[in-house]
């Protein structure tokens, strides 16, 4: 415990391995839950599809690619199998917010509607597109606290559906998304305080407004549970490659890490799926480990970054986080086999690299998931678990990038 707050406190990149890791809990959640999400997904598939005319956007359901990365993969661990899923890629809000941040948006326009009896379960969602039905939404402000990504979905899918959309917007996000957003037809309020500062101010805001719906991505269950799709999906698109993981062929999974949320529900479904046939790990920057910081210590959301003297600077968007969510720090207290924390340098570096051998263009918080096998293999835990390595699939999932400029 102490080599461990010692290795974060200095800022020394390390792995921590859970010792929780698989023991039995109770979740508030099961696989259940995972395909309700995707059922409510398909109900408004055909909806989606009418509003983004983006080629990407497959009748209405966004989902990434799975990539084979062979001249990545050999640049980063030779001998080892690795692919990639491209969630950087993702169509509408061009990264893994797409996934639970649209879908908590999805979920409060349909509780709407059925409240409203305008709606039920069966009909064709392309309803919601009505001139009637917009207007109904416009009476409702969506607003959201982000560091840039979050508030890319939320404000894109919210103002798409005819909400009001505000975002609050911490001083690390970049100019580029809120110029993105504001021509989206978002309304952007600036900060100078970091993410929490945001989050607090919207959240403080939308309490006194009955017609306003704050998006919390420190509690929202919706969105961990819009998250926790990619497990379903993830699995076809293995299935397709003939892979079909077991516990002597394991998922390796590497995900890049915020307040958890992200991560966390697409751990959360996959383990619900894949059992002990996959084993996750979180990647944080030295400077913002809160996630990992919160499980080591076993202080969960009651313990930040800045308590151990980091600084949350980081070049990661989407990852300086200083504290925790502590619904997501629970839930991820036994399903998550570990956490690793890397230095900002290598970002920049792994970012160009991605682009000039696999012609992918991420951003650099995307690739905070590379150093993870390497890193991973080099601890005991395949020898704990008693996996053999040659056997491993490695999964890089990387989270942002698709609408980076170009400069
Ligand atoms: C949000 C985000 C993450 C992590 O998600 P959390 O829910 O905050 O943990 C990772 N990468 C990128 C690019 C992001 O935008």
């Amino acid at each position: 415990m102490s080599e461990c707050l010692d290795a974060l406190k200095s800022r020394t990149p390390f792995v921590w391995l859970n010792p929780d890791y698989g023991k039995s809990a109770v979740l508030p959640y099961s696989l259940q839950d995972v395909y309700d999400a995707e059922a409510r997904l398909a109900r408004f598939a055909p909806l989606l599809a009418e509003l983004f005319d983006e080629a990407a956007v497959q009748h209405g359901i966004i989902e990434s690619e799975l990539l084979d990365i062979p001249r990545l993969s050999e640049k980063l661990f030779p001998g080892t199998r690795m692919l990639l899923k491209a969630d950087h890629n993702l169509p509408v809000a061009g990264s893994i917010k797409a996934r639970g941040g649209i879908y908590n948006v999805l979920c409060f326009a349909e509780k709407l509607c059925l409240e409203q009896g305008i709606l039920t379960t069966n009909d064709n969602y392309r309803k919601l597109a009505s001139p009637e039905i917009r207007n109904f939404f416009g009476k409702y402000t969506v607003s959201v606290g982000s560091t840039g990504n979050l508030g890319l979905s939320i404000g894109t899918i919210s103002a798409a559906l005819g909400f009001k959309a505000r975002v609050h917007m911490s001083a690390d996000a970049k100019e580029w998304k809120k110029k993105l957003l504001r021509s989206r037809g978002v309304e952007v309020i600036e900060y100078t305080g970091d993410y929490s500062t945001a989050v607090a101010q919207g959240r403080k805001e939308a309490e006194t407004d009955p017609f306003s719906f704050f998006v919390d991505d420190e509690n929202s269950h919706e969105l961990f549970l819009g998250y926790s799709v990619a497990a379903l999906r993830i699995k076809e698109q293995l299935k397709l490659r003939g892979i079909v993981p077991d516990r002597e062929h394991p998922l390796f999974v590497y995900l890049p890490c915020g307040v958890g949320g992200a991560p966390g529900g697409v751990c959360f479904g996959l383990k619900m799926l894949f059992g002990d046939a996959v084993h996750c790990f979180f990647a944080e920057p030295v400077d913002a480990p809160c996630v990992l910081l919160g499980l080591a210590t076993g202080k969960n959301a009651e313990i930040s970054v800045y308590d151990i003297g980091l600084t949350n600077n980081t070049l990661a968007d989407g990852l300086a986080v200083g504290r925790a969510s502590g619904f997501v720090g629970g839930l991820m207290q036994t399903l998550l086999a570990g956490a690793y924390t890397l230095t900002d340098d290598v970002l920049p570096v792994l970012q160009a690299e991605t682009r000039q051998l696999e012609k992918l263009k991420i951003e650099p918080s995307a690739a905070a998931g590379f150093p993870g096998p390497e890193m991973v293999l080099k601890t005991a835990f395949c020898r704990q678990q008693g996996i053999k390595e040659e056997n491993i699939c490695h999964i890089l999932w990387t989270t942002g990038g698709r609408y980076l400029p170009e400069e």
